[in-house]
């Protein structure tokens, strides 16, 4: 186990084992039988992912004299989703056995088990079967009641073991999902970065290390990466696994989550791209486009001079509640992201004489804040060419979002989770409108590469 990982496992509530390693399956025996002593095991998976792992998972079980039941197998076509039918599906299995579950898949599989196990009160366990996002350490299921896609509570597995082989021969196109997954944690640090030096939330020094600290090293091949070279993978899935821990640590996904995810949760909640086929538009792929734009919103912010900011322009501009709760009617409707965001936004709302206080604060502390940004961050054309080069997608065609809808994102993401990031600070500024209309103009860095 690396040393990261182990370090990360000291402050994580849930996880008590991680193994990321070659042939890491023939370990799934001796990490089942010390996470769960006497304990009978039943593996779920879907037909793909016991092809891929859950067989051999059964098999070394079985060597190992572990007691199990027989697998239960979701069907591999059409492809498993994460919808509440399937929990409500495997509570009826599970509840009358008296089993722990191994959960042998990606981040449908495992937010299925996660969420079940969790609603029966029970441990559970993973063996990733794709570096396809960082949901297998962390709490939290995404999953779809009535068709709405929301994260859902549950705690973190007890253990996760990660097959490097297995990794390596998943889909590439699942490998890319995790590199669009990851490479959010660019821009999500940055965030960070401004609500601590605006006093609103602070970053926790040792929590940030374990997600930034092996982070660039972890994104340095995305073409080894396609390839499915195991070093990259390697390097991938510990990024991923760390940035679960994370979150664990922190008991809240800021670690890994800012305005790039909520582009990608607000696609997610709508529903988009569930009837892309072969394979349903993946988180990871929101997430990547999320990342490049929110890159892109980033670099007009960093250019712009916020010491000459006009304060009380940006004060007389700022809504008041009604007003605010008018605007976020205006730009959604969808009779379940409404109250939710009417919700989220209400609670980060601040007061015009707090926004003054705030204002100053960005003017006084800009000349710093801007150069550890931009530190932090990696340019939009840069982050594209990363994630072609993985193949991940990098523009709104690629993941089949209509131009009108992508720029509207820009502003409607930033009411849909009471998170404070960039979307925030440009909002309060009154410079948001502007940043989107610079970005979308002909000669702006979306405009210039409209279809
Ligand atoms: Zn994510």
């Amino acid at each position: 186990m690396s040393e990261l990982i182990e370090r990360a496992l000291q402050s994580a509530h849930e996880t008590k084992q991680v193994i990321s390693a070659a042939g890491a399956l023939d370990e799934v025996a001796s990490v089942f039988s010390e996470a769960f002593p006497g304990a009978t095991a039943i593996v779920i998976g879907d037909e793909r992912t016991m092809a891929a792992a859950g067989d051999k998972v059964a098999a070394v079980l079985a060597a190992a004299g572990v007691s199990t039941l027989d697998p239960y197998v979701f069907p591999g076509e059409p492809e498993l989703y994460a919808k509440y039918e399937n929990v409500e599906l495997l509570r009826g299995v599970l509840e009358p056995l008296s089993a722990v579950a191994i959960a042998v898949g990606g981040g449908s599989l495992n937010d299925l088990v996660k969420r079940t196990s969790g609603e029966l009160g029970r441990p559970y366990m993973v063996v990733a079967t794709a570096a396809s996002m960082d949901g297998y350490t962390a709490f939290g299921a995404s999953i779809a009641k009535d068709g709405y896609k929301n994260t859902l509570n549950c705690p973190a597995p007890v253990a996760a073991v990660a097959d490097i082989d297995v990794l390596a021969a998943a889909p590439s196109v699942m490998t890319a999902s995790g590199y669009g997954d990851l490479i959010g944690k660019v821009p999500a640090g940055a965030d960070w970065l401004i609500a601590d030096a605006l006093g609103v939330e602070a970053v926790d020094k040792g929590v940030w290390d374990l997600v930034q600290g092996p982070l660039r090293t972890s994104l340095s091949r995305p073409d080894a990466l396609a390839a499915g070279d195991a070093d990259a993978v390697a390097g991938l899935a510990e990024g991923l696994l760390m940035s679960g821990l994370a979150m664990q640590a922190h008991q809240s996904s800021r670690p890994a989550s800012g305005a790039e995810h909520q582009f990608s949760h607000l696609w997610e909640m709508e529903g988009h791209g569930t009837d892309i086929k072969p394979r349903r538009l993946s988180h990871g792929f929101k997430v990547a486009l999320g990342t490049v734009s929110i890159a892109a919103l980033y670099e007009i912010l960093l250019a712009t001079d916020l010491t000459r900011l006009d304060i009380d322009a940006a004060v007389r501009a700022w809504p008041t509640r009604s007003r605010l709760e008018e605007k976020i009617r205006r730009y959604h409707s969808h009779p379940q992201v409404l109250p939710a965001a009417i919700e989220q936004t209400m609670a980060k709302y601040i007061e015009p004489a707090d926004l003054a206080v705030r204002l100053h604060q960005v003017v006084e502390l800009w000349p710093t804040l801007k150069v550890t940004l931009a530190d932090q961050l990696i340019g939009a054309a840069e982050l594209q060419k990363m994630l072609r080069a993985a193949g991940a997608p990098a523009h709104p065609d690629d993941i089949r979002l209509g131009w009108g809808a992508f720029k509207d994102t820009y502003v409607r993401s930033q009411m849909i989770r009471k998170r404070y990031t960039v979307l925030d600070l440009a909002l309060e500024a009154n410079l948001l409108d502007g940043i989107v209309e610079e970005l979308f103009a002909a000669d702006g860095f979306w405009g210039t590469q409209q279809p």
